[in-house]
């Protein structure tokens, strides 16, 4: 979508610290990190949403999630642990209509979430 911010990032066209990127998937560091380690993983293709993942996305719902755990790893989080976040619509505190997935490490996760 050529109004979205995130499609801009996988295109090129706007900067961001990237982190991973392959054919389908980009990593970038969050702008406004909540942990030291703080990554947004997002498929090129433009889904607004969880919500728009069908069958059809299983394919590349499954790599984006292999591909998180992959860049944990290499950001060395893995061990100690992290949280991956996928806020969905409003109620969810989505603010960017690009799924997108949160990938957080390197303190302590506190749950319950705020
Ligand atoms: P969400 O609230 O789940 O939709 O997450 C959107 C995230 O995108 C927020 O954590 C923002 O800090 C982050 N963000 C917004 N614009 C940018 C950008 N240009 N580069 C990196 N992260 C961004």
């Amino acid at each position: 979508m050529t109004d979205c911010i995130f499609c801009k990032i996988a295109a090129h066209e706007l900067n961001a610290q990237v982190v991973y990127e392959d054919e389908d998937f980009m990593a970038f560091r969050d702008i406004n990190p909540e942990a030291p380690v703080h990554v947004l993983l997002i498929p090129k293709q433009h889904l607004s949403s969880l919500l728009e993942v069908g069958v059809e996305q299983a394919d590349l719902a499954a790599r984006l999630l292999m591909t998180a755990a992959g860049i944990a790893r290499e950001l060395g989080v893995a061990e100690d642990g992290f949280r991956v976040v996928i806020n969905t619509n409003d109620n969810g505190g989505q603010t960017v209509h690009h799924l997108h997935l949160h990938l957080l490490g390197g303190r302590f996760m506190n749950w319950p979430p705020g």
